[in-house]
């Protein structure tokens, strides 16, 4: 069986201090693969330096809507230098987050925005993130489209009708292990209703550890669990949902496998 955790940050302390093990752990519960996410220039080095020491790990490397700022000509020039390496398969995690609200929402768009700019620019995938602020992504994002190279909701935490127009925008979304919360009805019911192909899973971790390690840290180990529910929800056998979305990371995120 092979499984995909398409979002992690192992430059956290949390996975950084025992990364072998992680590792290990991860490879014993079949992922063959792992993309380290950036959420600033400083993780975004740290997730490039971690994948081009590690064949089974990827890196994206962008400014995430906590950290929302202008960007400098220099952080433009420098991210469209990182996007041309083969180990960064994607410019993210960059979007909205109005849940927090750590910037100010008129900062976040024009972040977000600069870095879609990038995106064009470079022909990589984005990762984007959304909290309660779909309406003015879809704003934002629908008249690129068709000028980045795909996209990817990470974390996804829409309804259906939310879910259908990321599809239609040509995007993946992707399924944390909040779906393996009791509570996480919505969640449950998108992963029942979407077309397979359009499936990715993750962890996120060290954040969002699903069933039976909630509260816990996260690690990649633990997207089993998330594929384990999909399995559960959609009637298929893990063997088969790992496999497919294994084959959908390869697609969204071209890694090598
Ligand atoms: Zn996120
Ligand atoms: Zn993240």
């Amino acid at each position: 069986m092979r499984l995909v955790d398409t979002h992690s940050h192992l430059d956290f302390e949390e996975l950084a201090s025992d990364l072998e093990q992680v590792l290990l752990r991860a490879a014993q519960k079949g992922v063959v693969h792992i993309i380290t996410v950036g959420i600033s220039m400083e993780t975004s080095e740290k997730a490039i330096s971690l994948s081009s020491n590690l064949d089974q790990v990827s890196a994206t490397v962008g400014i995430h809507p906590h950290g929302a700022h202008a960007i400098t000509e220099g952080e433009r020039r420098l991210l469209l230098e990182w996007l041309s390496l083969p180990e960064v398969v994607a410019l993210g995690e960059i979007g909205l987050d109005y849940y927090r609200n750590y910037q100010p929402r008129d900062l976040q768009r024009k972040c977000f925005a600069a870095q879609l700019d990038i995106a064009v620019q470079a022909q990589k995938p984005v990762v984007f993130h959304i909290r309660e602020a779909f309406d003015d992504f879809f704003e934002i994002v629908s008249p690129l489209a068709t000028k980045i190279s795909g996209g990817i909701v990470h974390c996804f935490s829409g309804d259906w009708e939310i879910a259908k127009r990321c599809f239609d925008l040509g995007f993946f979304i992707s399924i944390p292990g909040v779906v393996t919360y009791p509570k996480a009805t919505t969640l449950q019911d998108v992963v029942k209703r979407s077309p397979l192909d359009r499936l990715l899973i993750e962890t996120d971790a060290p954040f969002l550890a699903p069933h039976p390690y909630r509260g816990k840290t996260n690690e990649p180990a633990f997207v089993f669990y998330t594929a384990q529910k999909i399995a559960e929800i959609r009637g298929e056998g893990l063997e088969k949902i790992a496999e497919i979305t294994t084959q959908n990371a390869v697609r969204a995120f071209g890694i090598p496998l």
